[in-house]
Parts: structure tokens; sequence; C-alpha cells
């Protein structure tokens, strides 16, 4: 795909940089936030603009700031060996911050041509000897045996809206987590949508998150080239793939972030804010541990003492 952008799809927007985690916050209006929303870092205020591509298509908040807030309430609650003043903490019922996440989505029409190899399962039958009893004795047994057969073919698929995290300020296994997304319910973005909430800009260019949808139409083509190969085991020899009608998206979907430092060490929260799926990190309370430990040492050593006495 070019790089070329036309001029009109670009926007200058006004961000804060944290300067912990790298993240680019863009502020609605006036309001300045103290801390940064993804590491809970004090943040440095820069009125500088950035050049971006503007978001084609926005996922509407649908859960509610009491919603996610009550996710979390309840996610903290369940924790094992959490630390009492975490859960004091989400006692508190502190904000949560409903954040536009960017993402690209990419779309292309893929023609792949392969050659590769299909092996059919089938069994011989062996003899061999072992010895039973002090006795050599013949046996026999099945095993399994390939038979390959040369392949070649060509695969067509259309691949419609991949999506590409465009951020690096919440680890990606982190919103791999908050999928699927329903991206049926994409409207055209309009900045009236950002009212109430913050936007990220996006820190994963258009061309280098491509190279990411690349990867998954490449995996995906593989699976379709081997249930075409059909039979029992497959081989893919050589597999070439032509893309077009390349298009892409840029779009903001809907995150409530809450982010804490508990000893020195971010944690943070995330709800999908669209399904209200919920992923976070947790820290683990080291003196709640140990008093787990010793209990089970206890109760093992009191176990083997008994057994002992009864014996
Ligand atoms: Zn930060």
């Amino acid at each position: 795909m070019n790089n070329q952008v036309p001029e009109e799809e670009m926007e200058e927007t006004r961000v804060t940089s944290c300067s912990n985690c790298g993240a680019k916050v863009e502020f609605e209006g006036e309001s300045h936030a103290e801390e940064c929303p993804f590491c809970a870092s004090p943040i440095v205020i820069d009125t500088g603009t950035t050049k971006q591509i503007k978001p084609k298509g926005v996922l509407p908040f649908i859960k509610t700031e009491d919603k996610a807030r009550e996710a979390m309430t309840e996610w903290l609650g369940k924790l094992w060996f959490a630390p009492n003043n975490l859960k004091e903490y989400a006692r508190k019922g502190r904000k949560m911050q409903g954040m536009y996440v960017p993402y690209w989505t990419y779309d292309a029409q893929s023609e792949s041509d392969y050659r590769g190899q299909r092996g059919d399962a089938y069994y011989v039958t062996e003899r061999y000897t072992t010895t039973e009893d002090g006795k050599t004795v013949t046996k026999t047994r099945q095993v399994r045996k390939i038979r390959w057969s040369r392949r070649s073919g060509h695969i067509s698929k259309f691949f419609d809206d991949i999506l590409v995290l465009a951020s690096k300020s919440l680890p990606k296994r982190f919103t791999d987590q908050l999928a699927p997304w329903d991206l049926s319910a994409l409207v055209d973005y309009s900045p009236n949508y950002l009212a109430g909430y913050q936007a990220e800009a996006y820190s994963i260019e258009l061309r280098e998150g491509f190279d990411e949808a690349e990867n998954v139409m490449e995996r995906e083509i593989r699976n379709l080239v081997r249930r075409d190969i059909g039979g029992d085991e497959q081989r893919i020899d050589r597999l070439s793939t032509t893309l077009s009608a390349i298009t892409y998206k840029h779009v903001l979907l809907p995150v409530w972030l809450a982010a804490y430092k508990y000893e020195g060490k971010t944690y943070r929260f995330v709800v999908n804010g669209q399904s209200g799926k919920v992923k976070g990190e947790r820290p683990w309370s080291k003196a709640k541990i140990a008093i787990a430990v010793v209990s089970a040492l206890v109760v093992i050593a009191i176990g083997v003492t008994v057994y002992q006495y009864t014996k």
C-alpha cells in the first residue's frame, strides 16, 4: 500500500504526551488531566500539535462509567491475595476514564497460487519380536505411514475489516483480550462523540499497522490452503499472494480505563466500552501469600503427624 494520504484526510490535533509511557492523549477543549490515564504518572503538558490521519469511524460507548466501575469493583472483590488497600481503592469508587483508543482496519482482495503436498495416512502391519517372561515372542503392530501426493491450486479471499491496534500505551495482550468488537456498529466520525471522553492519538503509523494486517491475512490464507489440499497432513511448498483493492480506515474504539500506582508500579484495568468485557492487571499481597503458604505447611505437618500416630 502506498504512503500518500490525501491532505483532506489529515488533521492537526493538540496532544499531551506522557513522558513516562509515551501515550499521546488529545484533550477536549480546555480540560487537562493531572495524571496520565494509561500509567497514572504526573503528566507533562505539551501544547504542541501533531498532524494525523482523521478518524473515519467511531464506535460509540454503550456501557456507562457506572457499569464499568461496577465491573471493576466486582473483579477486584474476587481477587485472592490482593492487598487490602487495593480493595479500599475500589470501594472509594475512583473515577474511570472513557478513552477512545485508535485502531486501523484494512480491507483487501487476495489472490494466492500455491503448490504443496497432500499426505494421506495408511497403516501397515509390522512384525516385531519382544521378550515376555524370559521368552522371545513375535507380535504384530499397526504403524502409521503417510503417502504424499502433489497438489496445487488457487485461493481467492476478500478480507474485510482486519483490526490492528494503533497504540502502544496499552499492552497488546491486554487489548487483544477486549475483543471481539462488533464493527457493524461503527458510525461516521464526528467530534461530537468525543465530548466527555478522551481520545488517544495513534502512535503506530498506517504502513506499520498494515504489516501486521498482512501477517493476519497470511495466516488465514495458509489455513485456507491446508483445507484446500485436504488429506491428513499438508505441506505448503510455495505460496504467492497478490493483494489488490486495499483500503484502510482509522477508527476509534471505546474503552473504560483506570490506572493506578501501587508500590511504585503501574497497574491497569480496562473495560470494553461496547461489550463490557473486563481485563485487569493486579498486584499480589506478599504478606497474604506468605500467611497462606505457612498455613498450608502447617496443615500438611498436622496431617503427617496424625498419619504417623494412627499408623
Ligand atoms: Zn503515561
